[in-house]
């Protein structure tokens, strides 16, 4: 299964000059997502003791990956949005900063943690989202992606974590 054909291209989203890959038809189609799923979870990155996903497209695969993977989800989330003893790592956009967080106890130490997004642009996201696995004390055992936008070289940034995506766009 092509499953570039369920991703739709949305030119000037949300602003001039960038290309939205919209992952909807995706999430429309039972067949494209079983097929999704079904290949995060043929990735082999060595044990995984959990999966965590970042707010909020990453939760729509990295909670049915947890799920058949039969092993917990950890949420990675936008400032103030978590409720327990959080963690905090600050990254730069384009323009300006922006932060995510993760429960302290989400993650033991010594855990191997698959971490999972929509989407791979330049890395910042993700790239904050490993730091605050480590800062638990869990291992990244790899990232993995619906799409990887490659021109951007994202990859580079999170060397020397496993990057695996099941679309490339060069
Ligand atoms: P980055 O931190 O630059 O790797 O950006 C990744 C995050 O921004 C992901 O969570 C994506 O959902 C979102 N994103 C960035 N660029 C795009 C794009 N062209 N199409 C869809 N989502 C995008």
């Amino acid at each position: 299964m092509d499953l570039s054909k369920y991703l739709r291209d949305v030119p000037d989203f949300p602003k001039p000059g960038i290309l939205f890959k919209d992952i909807t038809p995706l999430l429309a189609t039972p067949a494209a997502m079983h097929e999704t799923i079904a290949r995060f979870a043929k990735l082999d990155f060595g044990r995984i003791d959990k999966v965590a996903a970042i707010e909020s497209r990453g939760f729509l695969f990295g909670v049915p990956l947890a799920m058949q993977l039969g092993i917990g989800f950890v949420p990675i989330r936008k400032p103030g949005k978590l409720p327990w003893k959080t963690n905090r790592v600050e990254y730069s956009l384009e323009y300006g900063k922006d932060s995510v967080e993760i429960h302290q106890d989400a993650v033991k130490p010594g855990e191997r943690i698959l971490l999972v997004d929509d989407l791979l642009a330049t890395g910042g996201t993700m790239g904050a989202a490993c730091k605050l696995v480590t800062s638990c004390g869990g291992t990244v055992a790899g990232c993995a992606f619906v799409v990887e936008l490659g021109f951007l070289s994202g990859r580079a940034r999170l060397q020397p974590h496993r990057v695996e995506s099941l679309v490339m766009v060069r």
